[in-house]
């Protein structure tokens, strides 16, 4: 039987990938790629040659019985995606799932993911942290999706393009208020890796009026309900003043 191998690749700078991850995308069987083109350009710079097969959301399903079969047949096989770590917000769950089901080993090659890149140097708290992936498109589904993570005390952690960025910002000050701390990581380990810190109201505005600020992709952090002692003490300091203003004349 052979291994199913689980390759994170970089983000965005080629030097991030791990030496094991190169040795064992060299030696595999066959690797399956979200972009076959994309992974051969990784792989040329590596000057590794290797079989790669077609394997995303859309075929996911269909493909994943043959790929099982290989594996049965005694091939190691590797799984990458376009950026990143699989399965986090990309393909390969039906994949995992399904080998693991049949008794077949999986083993984890860890490197770069940009919602653990973002947080690592966010300056958000990162003791507890819940990772959402991307946002609903549609500004009535996203809010009500939002509101059920009000109340959510550790950091959010949201995926989204930079042309979706501003919309999502103005949903995120909409439910869960606009004076929330917030972190926008974009362009994570490249040339114009950038993070903006504020309130959700400020980066929303912010980024609405900046046009470079919304190129590439980013990484949204918001800081959770209770973010800490400043925003409890804040909370507490606007509940006696808005009892202090009732009482006094
Ligand atoms: N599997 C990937 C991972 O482990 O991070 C995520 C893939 S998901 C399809 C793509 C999203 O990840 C982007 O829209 C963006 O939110 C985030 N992302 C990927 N690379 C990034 C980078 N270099 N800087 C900031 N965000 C990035």
């Amino acid at each position: 039987r052979g291994r199913l191998y689980v390759v994170a690749t970089p983000i965005g700078n080629l030097a991030d990938l791990s030496s094991r991850a190169r040795e064992v995308l060299a030696e595999v069987a066959a690797i399956a790629a979200e972009d076959t083109r994309h992974t051969r350009r990784l792989l040329t710079h590596y000057g590794i040659a290797a079989e790669l097969i077609a394997y995303h959301e859309h075929n996911e399903a269909a493909l994943t019985p043959r790929l099982l079969e290989r594996l049965a047949g005694g091939d190691d096989l590797a799984l990458v995606s376009d950026a990143g770590t699989p399965l986090i917000s990309d393909p390969g769950f039906v994949l995992v799932r399904a080998a693991r089901q049949r008794g077949i080993r999986v083993v984890p090659i860890p490197g770069p993911s940009a919602a653990i890149t973002a947080l690592s140097a966010a300056g958000l708290p990162s003791d507890r942290f819940l990772f959402l992936g991307f946002p609903p498109r549609t500004a009535a589904r996203c809010r009500s999706w939002l509101a059920g993570l009000v109340d959510e005390p550790g950091t959010l952690v949201f995926y989204e393009s930079g042309k979706r960025a501003v919309r999502t910002l103005a949903d995120l000050a909409a439910v869960l208020g606009g004076g929330r701390r917030a972190v926008v990581a974009r362009e994570l380990t490249k040339q114009f890796e950038t993070f903006l810190v504020g309130e959700l109201a400020e980066l929303a505005e912010r980024l609405a009026g900046d046009a470079e600020q919304r190129l590439g992709e980013l990484v949204i952090l918001v800081e959770g309900a209770s973010g800490g002692d400043d925003a409890a003490a804040a909370r507490e300091q606007a509940r006696v003043l808005g009892i202090l203003a009732e009482a006094l004349p």
